[in-house]
Order: C-alpha cells, then sequence, then structure tokens
C-alpha cells in the first residue's frame, strides 16, 4: 500500500475511534491501540507533511463534540499536558521554564494532584453557575449544564459577580465507586471498570435524573477566563496559588496541593505524594507541576497543545493483572529471536499494555509461563512493560507451553545458541532479510546517522521496492527515483534527499554506531571515534590499541578486529568514503586535551548551573575524558553543584564525596 492511503486510512480510522469513544463511550479498540495507529499516523505525516490531511486527529486534542449535546464554544481553548516520568525529565523542564524567562527570574511551582477524571469547564455569570461543558477537542465541547447541576459540590452560585470561567476534574471518590458498582449490579445496572469510567459514563447521561444519581465530585483547578465588567471585587491574582485560595473562598472545592519554591522542593515531594495517593480518596495518575507566578506564565506562553508552564509528571510502574493470549517471536538486528507476549490490553501505570518482551527462551521456562496463563505485568525502568509472574492457580489445563521456533522465520535458517548464551541467533547474518533491514532502520536511525524522514516504515518500503538492500545505497537514492515513488511528492523527495546529503557529515561516532558492529553500542563508537580519530586509524589497529582503552575489553576488541576483517565490510566502508561520507571525528580530543583531574573520574550534577546546561556540563566532562551519572554512590569522586541543589547533595555530603562548586569545576578544566 502506499504511503498516501495508509495516512488516508489511518487518519478516517483514527477519527471515527475517536468518535466512538469521545461520543458514545463506547471504545472499540484498546488504548494502546490507538496510540500505536496514531503513532504510526504522526511518523507518516512527519515523513510527509504534504500528506497530512486538514481533518487529521494529529491536529486535534481530544475528540471532537458529540451531536447529542449542543456545542459549547470554549472562551479560553481547553489544553492539554506534556508528560514526564522521572526525575531527569522534570529537572529538564526547570530548565526549559528558566531558559524561557529573564536570567534572574526565580521559579516557584505548584505541585497538584492528577485527578484521574473528567476535565469540564464551568462558567458563572453575575455569581449565577449558568453553563458547564465538557473538554470536548479543545475548542467546542458539550454542553452538560443540567448534569453538572446535579454535582453538590458545584455551587450554584457564588461571591464574585464578574465573569468567570473554571476548569475542574470530575471524578467519582473510590467509595463511592464501590457502592455504585455494587447497586448497579443489585439493579442489573452496567458495572464500570474504573472510577474514570464509572465518571464519564455518568456525567454523559441524556437525563439529569441519572446523573443526580450518581456519586460525582469535581476538583477545579484553573481560571480559565475572568472578567470584571461590572464588579469592583476583580481577583488581582498575582499566582496560581492566590488562584487556588481564591477558588476555595468562592465555595469550589480544589484538592489539597504543595507550594515548591524550586524544582528541587518539587523532587522532594515527589516520594510524598507517592506514597500518599494509595491513602486518597480518588485516583489520581500522576501530579501536575505549574509555575506559580502568572505572568511567569504569559511570558512562557503555549505550546499547540499543551502550556509551557506546567506539565504532567506520571508515577511509577504498577503491577496488573491480565491473560497472555500468545507468544511471537521477532528478529533483532543481530539476529537475536525475541520472543514477545501477547497480551489482553491492560492499563498499567497511565497506559494501556498489549504487549511485553520475554526476553529468552530461559526467562520463559524460569517463569514457567503458559500460552494461555493469567499472568501479573509491570513495567521495567517505568516505560517497558514484562511479566512479573504467572499465576499457575488460575490455569484451566487449556494453556500451552511455549517453544522456540527451530529455523528463522524470515530466512528459513536454523537458529543457533552460542554456547554461554541465552539467546537464540539466526546466523544467517549475511542474507537474512529481518536482519539486513533492521541492521538499515538502525543506520538511519535518531541515535545513528539521523537521517530525518527516513523512519522505520519508509526503510521498509525502499527495502521492499528493490532501491535500498544494503547501506551505501541509501547514499545512492535519487530524487527521481523518490519522487516516482507512490505517495512521495517532489517535495518530500527533496527534503528527503536533502536530509541524506546532511547526513554525510555526521561525526564518525555515528557512523561507527550506526554500522551495527557487535557489542558497539553509542558510548563506545563515541569513545573509539574520539580515541582514534579517523576511520583508517581505527581500521588498522592493532588488538594492543584498542586494549590501550579503558572502555574496551577483550571481546569488544574481538568483535571489532572481526568485523573490519570482513572483507563484505571493508568493501561497505570503501563505498562510503566514495559517497564522501565524513571519516573522522570532529570531537577528537588529542591526549594534552584530557585533563588529568577529569580523566576517569564520576561526577555527578546536581542544582542549576549559572554557565552552563546540564547538557553542555556533561559535554564538558565527557570531553576531557570523564564520565558523568545520574545518582551519587560511593564510587561518586564529585558533585557539582549548582544553585538550588539538593537531595544530591545532601547524599555527597552524607557519603564524604568531594563538592565542587561551578567556580572549582571551571578551575579544574581550565
Ligand atoms: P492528559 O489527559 O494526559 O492530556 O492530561 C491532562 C489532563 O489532566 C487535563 O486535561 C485535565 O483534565 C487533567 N487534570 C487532572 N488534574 C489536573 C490538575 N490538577 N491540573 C491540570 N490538569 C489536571
Ligand atoms: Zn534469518
Amino acid at each position: 500500500m502506499d504511503v498516501k492511503s495508509r495516512i488516508d486510512i489511518l487518519t478516517e480510522e483514527l477519527n471515527r475511534h475517536s468518535r466512538n469513544y469521545y461520543e458514545n463511550d463506547a471504545p472499540e479498540i484498546s488504548d494502546f491501540e490507538y496510540d500505536r495507529m496514531m503513532a504510526e499516523l504522526i511518523r507518516l505525516e512527519e515523513e510527509m507533511p504534504l500528506l497530512r490531511r486538514p481533518d487529521s486527529p494529529t491536529q486535534k486534542v481530544g475528540g471532537a463534540a458529540s451531536r447529542q449535546f449542543s456545542p459549547v464554544q470554549h472562551k479560553v481553548p481547553v489544553i492539554s499536558l506534556d508528560n514526564s516520568y522521572d526525575a531527569e525529565e522534570l529537572r529538564n523542564f526547570d530548565q526549559r521554564t528558566r531558559k524561557g524567562l529573564p536570567e534572574s527570574a526565580l521559579v516557584e511551582y505548584v505541585l497538584e494532584p492528577k485527578i484521574d477524571g473528567l476535565s469540564v469547564v464551568l462558567r458563572y455569570e453575575r455569581g449565577v453557575f449558568v453553563q458547564g461543558a465538557t473538554r470536548g477537542d479543545g475548542i467546542v465541547g458539550e454542553d452538560i449544564t443540567e448534569n453538572l447541576k446535579t454535582i453538590k459540590s458545584i455551587p450554584s452560585e457564588i461571591a464574585y459577580t464578574g465573569e468567570l470561567h473554571v476548569r475542574g476534574e470530575v471524578y467519582i471518590s473510590r467509595k463511592a465507586f464501590v457502592e455504585l458498582n455494587h447497586r448497579q449490579e443489585i439493579y442489573g445496572g452496567q458495572i464500570f471498570a474504573n472510577p474514570r469510567n464509572a465518571a464519564a459514563g455518568s456525567l454523559r447521561q441524556t437525563d439529569p435524573n441519572v446523573t443526580a444519581s450518581r456519586p460525582l465530585d469535581i476538583f477545579v483547578f484553573n481560571i480559565q477566563y475572568a472578567s470584571d465588567a461590572g464588579t469592583d471585587q476583580a481577583p488581582a491574582l498575582k499566582t496560581h496559588r492566590e488562584t487556588l485560595e481564591f477558588l476555595k473562598e468562592q465555595g469550589f472545592h480544589t484538592a489539597e496541593y504543595a507550594f515548591c519554591p524550586d524544582i528541587e522542593a518539587v523532587m522532594a515531594q515527589i516520594p510524598v505524594w507517592d506514597e500518599k495517593r494509595r491513602t486518597l480518596d480518588y485516583e489520581i495518575d500522576g501530579l501536575v507541576i505549574k509555575v506559580n507566578d502568572l505572568r511567569q506564565r504569559e511570558v512562557l506562553g503555549l505550546k499547540a497543545k499543551s502550556p509551557r508552564w506546567a506539565i504532567a509528571y506520571k508515577f511509577k510502574a504498577e503491577e496488573q493483572e491480565t491473560r497472555m493470549k500468545d507468544i511471537q517471536v521477532q528478529v533483532g538486528r543481530t539476529g537475536v529471536i525475541t520472543p514477545r507476549a501477547v497480551l489482553e490490553p491492560v492499563r498499567v501505570a497511565g497506559s494501556v499494555v498489549s504487549f511485553a518482551t520475554l526476553h529468552n527462551e530461559d526467562f520463559i521456562k524460569e517463569k514457567d509461563l503458559r500460552i494461555g496463563d493469567r499472568v501479573i505485568v509491570h513495567k521495567a525502568g517505568e516505560v517497558i512493560p514484562e511479566i512479573v509472574r504467572s499465576i499457575p492457580e488460575e490455569r484451566t489445563g487449556e494453556e500451552n507451553v511455549f517453544r522456540m521456533p527451530e529455523f528463522c522465520p524470515s530466512c528459513g535458517t536454523a537458529l543457533v545458541r552460542l554456547p554461554g548464551e541465552a539467546a537464540l541467533r539466526c546466523p544467517n547474518h549475511k542474507a537474512c532479510p529481518a536482519q539486513n533491514l533492521r541492521g538499515l532502520i538502525h543506520f538511519v536511525s535518531r541515535g545513528a546517522m539521523d537521517i530525518e524522514g527516513l523512519g522505520e516504515m519508509m526503510m521498509e518500503k525502499l527495502s521492499e521496492w528493490g532501491l535500498v538492500s544494503e547501506i551505501p545505497d541509501i547514499y545512492r537514492l535519487t530524487k527521481e527515483e523518490l519522487e516516482v515513488l507512490e505517495g512521495l511528492g517532489e517535495k518530500s523527495a527533496d527534503n528527503l534527499i536533502k536530509a541524506i546529503e546532511r547526513s554525510k557529515k555526521a561525526d564518525l561516532g555515528r557512523l561507527l554506531f550506526g554500522l551495527g558492529i557487535p557489542l558497539i553500542g553509542s558510548k563506545a563508537a563515541k569513545q573509539l571515534a574520539r580515541h582514534f580519530g579517523s576511520m583508517d586509524a581505527l581500521m588498522d589497529a592493532s588488538r594492543e590499541e584498542l586494549l590501550a582503552m579503558d572502555e574496551v575489553g577483550d571481546k569488544m576488541a574481538d568483535s571489532i578486529l572481526s568485523w573490519f576483517a570482513s572483507e563484505r565490510n571493508r568493501e561497505t566502508i570503501r563505498q562510503l568514503k566514495e559517497a564522501s561520507l565524513n571519516m573522522v571525528s570532529t570531537e577528537r580530543v588529542s591526549g594534552e586535551n584530557e585533563k588529568e583531574a577529569v580523566a576517569g573520574k564520576t561526577f555527578v550534577l546536581t542544582g542549576t548551573l549559572e554557565r552552563y546546561t546540564r547538557d553542555e556540563a556533561q559535554a564538558l566532562i565527557e570531553q576531557f575524558g570523564g564520565r558523568s551519572s545520574s545518582s551519587v554512590s560511593k564510587k561518586t569522586d564529585y558533585v557539582l553543584a549548582g544553585r538550588d541543589a539538593g537531595s544530591k547533595l545532601k547524599k555527597a555530603e552524607q557519603l564524604g564525596v568531594q563538592v565542587l562548586t561551578e567556580a572549582e569545576f571551571e578551575e579544574m578544566i581550565r
């Protein structure tokens, strides 16, 4: 299928599912499946922006407003939030925020629980609640005023007499949810999967009497719009904290929040809330961190779908039970055969999971996982879905023991297991189509040559069409060839050629990583590039010369030597040279530049530096032969502490690790 038809199908399907979800409360596919289709569409549109349709779901915030309720045009768009999952991302958010503000600005934050409910906007005029709407697509929502009037915690009158639009989250408490389901069971009503579904279903009833019987509640967290027309008591609010206090005074329910004078205070709150959420009577799926100063918010402004002044923080992995429907195998770049579990979709720590890696055959045996088993799923490292264990007590006898295939599913070659390795491999490295394609995708990927517009899909197509079957082919592509391909217009073809051209200048480290030499990850590739300075020097390096590098051990040295010994690989390099790819390291640092004080030392950064961003400081440390790590331990040599340093500084002091000021650090590298 050509790319244009694929984009058409995805656009239409996604729009249909979005209507099912938002308008009919009747999703046909899992959130995961939806996200997967959306991700594919985003990727295709990025590759070929001209094919993006005006009705593309990537251009909207949520679902469209339903026809069942009358549309309400929001006075101020009801936008979404960016997500973060760890401390690093929160610090990056803080850094971005500071960068967006004048240098001297202090940034305070307010931290609120992220209520897992439904966003609504309430409008008051002359102190009276006149209209309430769902979020809809963020621009137009649905009028659910009558239903909202049945919620006791929404005041029908407030003291403030200007026009006031507030945003809040409607939810059902845990306790009320259990009671509701119990009641539904007795009266034969619908049983809800979770409080959020129950709240959604209740809020969008066509009969407000039904809504009235449902235990809905609300937390209000923002003023969307306030006019002082006809009143002398316009809220002179300077901060978000004042906003929340003002809302409270007006009789709105607001959730408990924490004021944080800086990002370190935010960090300190996270474990506190992670603990606290278990005892809250409402479900939260994370926290929201917002810039406190309203003027700073204005300066920071908005992006297309989210504000620059706020970010959501999603909590760590939770465990969930589901069923493992099947086990599939995939062939990786180096021929490793990886089994993965196909799961009945289940929501784990904020997203729906349908697959989980099973690593290798031993993993499956050790855990005694059988196809059809009930299993416990969690997210390793907060992102990667993984099976914790099976629940043999729940077996029905229908379960099947899984056997790894004997032959490669891509090329049919008999699989082998190298001694001492858990993984099965397809040994046909030269001609296995799956491995070859994975290798090409790896070469153009972000971490390697970073060729924009050459995503996984595009690479698959080029290989299918027979235009690219090995790396140097990429540099032989012509605009004319690309242009005539279905769906790829002149402009996209032109952009692609330009991106390929640009990649020729990539640093040697990227090229080395992209070539996919076994055991050479991106870090090792970078270090090799820096150390040897050029492809030729590395190609000619002896075992001793390789081993002289701290980072290179026996196995790595063997792998490099045997890779360059292959005539086929040498030919690849020759052809890439011919295509004028850069073969030297522009980041080369000569021996005398490696500062003794820094070389080989481990640094941990904390707080905000005046002169460098975190990335810049890390790059400097690496440039001088040091390492940077994210947590303080006894192995840490130095903690480089900037302004507002927090827990890492304390830890350093406890462990007796030497603490450097920014000035001392500069002294070291000067
Ligand atoms: P998402 O649905 O992942 O885009 O997350 C953004 C949503 O979180 C918003 O649309 C709100 O409905 C919801 N939310 C819940 N609690 C808060 C809060 N305290 N501040 C802002 N948004 C919140
Ligand atoms: Zn194979």
